[in-house]
């Protein structure tokens, strides 16, 4: 079953009963506290914490999503992707888990002939919330088991971490249960999601919207702040990952809409997928950025060094040099894969198509200028590798880190990268220390020049006491969500 067909399937099972179908809201967050969207709730927030009125109680959405967290998992584990699609159905105050519960069964088990998925039975395993046997949701737990027949030794149990539901950002959350698939022994070891999570696939998330939580650090730190007006449901359902299952394939950057911009990038670099694990990660990446870098810029991102801007630059700088590891050269491809990016979606997405010319400008722009950060870089990074590996050490100076970044453009993500994959890290700490050097010198000769006196030595103080300020520029930028 091809993407855009589980997607219909999908909303028109809700609307049949009585949900509203909402079209998919912009990438860039309008929600403050976000940067880009990673859960098909955000444009409702609103509605679950009372804010705002919903036109609607019931409502279902095929919601665009990009988690930049998951960057580092992408084409190592089967089913993470930066941008992928979330499948909801929501309540606001309406129906709560006696009939969510039910609705994502019925729809995942209903045969293909009538408008479900087709999936067996006898291939989900269900999990709820519990932190032990006497804190556990047994309100679920007993609709999974009595109401829709699920065996007791197929519901699992799971803690705050996985089965506690939070934006990590403060706003509404709630207990939830979700729904796996279970790909067979081949894929791994026996005994449910909580023995193996590879072999177990999470599919569906079902949140029992109820609680809203405030500001505090971290997700366990979250206080809970007391009850939300209404008890709402919100459910996300990985579309990349229900198509994977759905087409038999192995892994989300084989489906229909991704498969083939990986086909794409094999042919133009002369590799064969599935032959060299290495290479086949940098397929799988390059498939999966070069996807998200197109639905960025067609909402309208552009790259640049911060905040929504950086999310891009960075996704389409990883495509671009995983190209490079399979051997790109000097050639350009970008172009290429954009154009089979844009065709793969268009389907789904007609406003890739009419967006073609401006979507093409931007990324190949950004390709060119980044070709030519790497040619002159990689040379100086080469070096210094080389430097340190000479002296038998494992760590490259934060002072090269620094210089690669400053003189040559290299963003410390590059550098921690391309050193990984020479088995080297990187002195972060010194580096940091070096930036944040950099940045107060910047505002002391700004300060300077405004007042005519190039006396800096009350700067330099100051730099002495806050010198070792953090550098938090990767994860600033990165909207918080799991
Ligand atoms: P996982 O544990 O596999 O990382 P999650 O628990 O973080 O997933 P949720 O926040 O529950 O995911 O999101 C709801 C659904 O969205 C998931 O059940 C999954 O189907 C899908 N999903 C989440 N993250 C990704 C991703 N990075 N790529 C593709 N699909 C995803
Ligand atoms: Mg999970
Ligand atoms: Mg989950
Ligand atoms: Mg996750």
């Amino acid at each position: 079953m091809e993407s855009a067909e589980i997607v219909r399937r999908f909303l028109r099972f809700f609307e049949e009963r009585g949900h509203t179908v909402v079209p998919s809201a912009n990438l860039i967050a309008e929600d403050p506290t976000l940067l880009l969207v990673p859960a098909g709730m955000v444009p409702f927030k609103p509605y679950f914490l009372g804010q705002q009125k919903p036109p609607y109680t019931k409502a279902a959405s095929a919601q665009k999503c990009v988690r930049t967290p998951d960057i580092d998992e992408v084409g190592k584990t089967t089913r993470h992707a930066t941008f992928f699609q979330m499948l909801g159905n929501f309540s606001f105050g309406d129906y709560f888990k006696e009939q969510a519960i039910p609705y994502g069964w019925e729809l995942l088990t209903r045969p293909e002939s009538e408008g479900g998925f087709g999936i067996p039975e006898s291939k989900l395993w269900v999990t709820v919330y519990g932190d032990d046997e006497k804190v556990i949701d047994t309100e679920a737990r007993d609709i999974w088991h009595k109401k829709v027949g699920v065996p007791l030794d197929r519901i699992q149990r799971r803690g705050m971490v996985d089965n506690f539901w939070s934006m990590g950002v403060p706003g509404p959350c709630g207990p939830c249960s979700e729904i796996y698939f279970d790909r067979g022994p081949e894929y791994g070891r026996e005994g449910g999601p909580n023995a193996d999570e590879n072999r177990y696939i999470e599919l569906w998330n079902l949140v029992f919207m109820q609680y809203e939580r405030g500001p505090g650090p971290g997700k366990e730190g979250y206080p809970i702040l007391g009850e939300l007006p209404a008890k709402n449901i919100d459910t996300g359902m990985g579309l990349e990952r229900l198509a994977a299952v759905l087409q038999g394939v192995d892994n989300i950057y084989e489906i229909d809409t991704t498969y083939k911009i990986l086909d794409r990038a094999a042919e133009l670099t002369h590799t064969r997928y599935g032959r060299d694990a290495r290479a086949d990660v940098s397929l799988r990446v390059v498939a999966d950025h070069v996807r998200s870098g197109v639905m960025l810029v067609n909402d309208g991102v552009m790259p640049g060094n911060e905040g929504r801007g950086y999310v891009l630059r960075r996704i389409l700088r990883r495509a671009i040099r995983n190209l490079r590891l399979l051997g790109a050269g000097d050639d350009r491809y970008m172009h290429e894969l954009t154009d089979t990016a844009i065709a793969a979606l268009g389907e789904q997405y007609s406003e890739l198509r009419t967006d073609a010319g401006r979507i093409h400008t931007v990324i190949d722009a950004e390709e060119a200028s980044f070709l030519s950060t790497l040619r002159t870089g990689t040379a100086i990074f080469d070096a210094a590798a080389e430097e340190t590996k000479r002296k038998g050490a494992k760590t490259l100076g934060g002072d090269q880190a620094f210089q690669l970044h400053d003189t040559y453009g290299f963003p410390i993500d590059l550098t921690l990268e391309m050193a990984a994959e020479q088995g080297l890290s990187v002195d972060e700490e010194g580096f940091r220390r070096l930036m944040a050097e950099q940045r107060q010198r910047a505002k002391a000769d700004a300060a300077a020049k405004k007042s005519g006196n190039a006396d800096i030595t009350a700067y330099a103080d100051i730099l002495g006491s806050h010198g070792n300020s953090l550098f938090l520029g990767y994860d600033m930028v990165s909207a918080e969500a799991s």
